[in-house]
């Protein structure tokens, strides 16, 4: 029989007031009201805000409240929430309660609703979705105009108003979400989770009501509305933390552990699906072009090329959209040749292609990638905070960059030294090395030493880009 301290972690749920919590029927609903609330005021706020003439749009997008609480401040902890507990996001997301809303709704005026289709569930269109935000963010800066992201928030809440009207089982999280493949990557290692706890007891309930199609569409205690399967759950790849099968399970026996991280017991998956080995190569470019950000001559490194193409061409009006291709396409590209050439002598398999190496090669690396987006993270939060106490009292911003510009106000400091920002990212990526080589162990024992040297390669980078932040400039 499994212990539950010892073998899975720290089951909180014998926390009283946690216990409470998660069985108490306003869970998560209440929470995800508040945050749509926020979202909802956030996006109205932002509704046709452009930066002052004369004013840079990155100093604007700091102080306006829209940009600075959901690129500055929301966006790093959700990363950093994603990789130390899995998608607790998803407990209080928005968007979700939205596209339940609308297909409970649809439910009741007899609408017939779709199943959501094997590519779909791939992740595919989650993957073309991401890219093309990112595309917008480097061609339009939609982080940096408070127009722009109103109209992301207003656009995430429709379509998942829409998706949720015509397909059923929760497909807007499975098939749509545009940070599905991000959360469900990062988190795999993620330190709390929701799991079975008897095997025995599982095996002898008779009930089976956190799988039963008949209290899918309760409000209270529903079986898994992502159809995922409880008792066997080993993975926090598609779990939202909604807590419905904690509430469901008359015999008590769910519960949400919190435990080291990378757990040995979950499932892995030695090779990746194509969508997900393109996604991590796609933001292993995009994490690479934050991290060079931070250090002006790593920047003008990583842009040199796609500037020189620019100004040969003279294509100035599109010279963000070329460096979003080439942070999201061409640099990836070559990067995973590269990474995939270091597999090959390494290989003892002669069948080994540089292609299938990159499906092996992604889900262990996606942890040293994540650990870097946590540095760029904290660099970029710790930035932006100071902003926030401006940005509560004149939310539009207005006043605070007028001030800032003839400098009656000064500008906040970061809350972090740089040097000591980089230290915490050294450290952050250094045990992403470790992890990612456990788990390229743990997924497969045999080979995992031949992907030892790409893992490296790719750590190296990243230590040096954050080494350059604090002590090179
Ligand atoms: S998958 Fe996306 S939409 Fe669904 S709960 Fe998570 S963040 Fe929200
Ligand atoms: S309801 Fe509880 S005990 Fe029954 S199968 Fe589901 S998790 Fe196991
Ligand atoms: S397994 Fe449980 S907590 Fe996870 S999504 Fe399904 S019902 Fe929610």
């Amino acid at each position: 029989m499994r212990n539950s301290f010892d073998y899975q972690g720290f089951n909180i749920l014998k926390i009283r007031p946690i216990r409470a919590m998660i069985l108490w029927p306003g869970f998560p609903y209440i929470f995800q009201f508040v945050m749509l609330a926020v979202f909802i005021s956030l996006a109205i706020i932002g509704w046709g805000c452009f930066a002052p003439k004369g004013v840079n749009d990155k100093l604007y997008a700091k102080a306006h409240i829209t940009n600075l609480m959901v690129w500055g401040l929301w966006w790093p902890s959700m990363v950093w929430g994603a990789v130390l507990f899995g998608r607790i996001w998803c407990m209080v997301c928005p968007p979700e309660l939205v596209a339940q809303g609308t297909e409970r709704l649809a439910r009741i005026l007899g609408v017939r609703q779709f199943v959501l289709g094997k590519w779909l569930r791939s992740g595919v269109l989650i993957l073309g979705i991401y890219a093309l935000i990112q595309l917008f963010i480097a061609g339009v800066h939609l982080h940096r105009v408070p127009a722009y992201t109103s109209l992301f928030l207003w656009s995430l809440l429709v379509i998942a108003g829409i998706v949720g009207f015509f397909f059923k089982d929760r497909s807007f999280c499975r098939g749509f979400c545009p940070i599905g493949l991000l959360l469900s990557t990062y988190g795999r290692g993620g330190m709390l989770a929701v799991r079975a706890g008897s095997d025995q007891i599982c095996t002898a309930c008779t009930g089976k009501d956190c799988i039963m199609a008949c209290n899918r569409n309760k409000f209270y205690g529903r079986s898994c509305p992502s159809l995922l399967n409880p008792p066997k759950l080993n993975s926090n790849r598609d779990c939202l933390v909604c807590g419905q099968c904690i509430k469901s399970c008359k015999p008590d026996n769910m519960q949400l552990v919190l435990r080291r991280p990378f757990h040995p017991a979950d499932a892995r998956e030695p090779l990746a699906s194509w969508p997900v080995t393109i996604f991590i190569m796609m933001i292993s470019g995009f994490v690479t072009g934050e991290l060079c950000s931070e250090w002006s001559t790593a920047q003008s490194v990583f842009l040199w090329l796609p500037r020189h193409f620019t100004e040969h061409l003279k294509l100035f009006s599109i010279e963000g959209w070329i460096e979003g291709l080439w942070m999201l396409g061409i640099y990836p590209l070559a990067l995973w040749l590269v990474l995939g050439i270091l597999t090959l002598p390494n290989s003892n398999t002669a069948s080994l292609s540089i292609i299938k190496s990159w499906r092996l090669l992604a889900l262990p690396l996606i942890v040293i990638v994540s650990t870097g987006h946590m540095a760029k993270g904290l660099a970029k939060f710790t930035s932006w905070l100071g902003f926030l106490p401006y940005a509560l009292k004149d939310p539009f911003g207005i006043k605070t960059v007028s001030g800032i510009t003839s400098k009656t106000i000064s500008q906040p400091l970061p809350m972090l030294s740089m040097p000591f920002v980089s230290v915490i990212g050294i450290v952050l990526i250094i045990t992403g090395v470790y992890f990612s080589i456990r788990e390229a162990y743990l997924a497969n024992p045999e080979t995992y030493h031949q992907r030892l040297v790409s893992k490296c390669a790719l750590a190296s980078l990243f230590i040096f880009l954050v080494t350059g932040w604090g002590f090179f400039q």
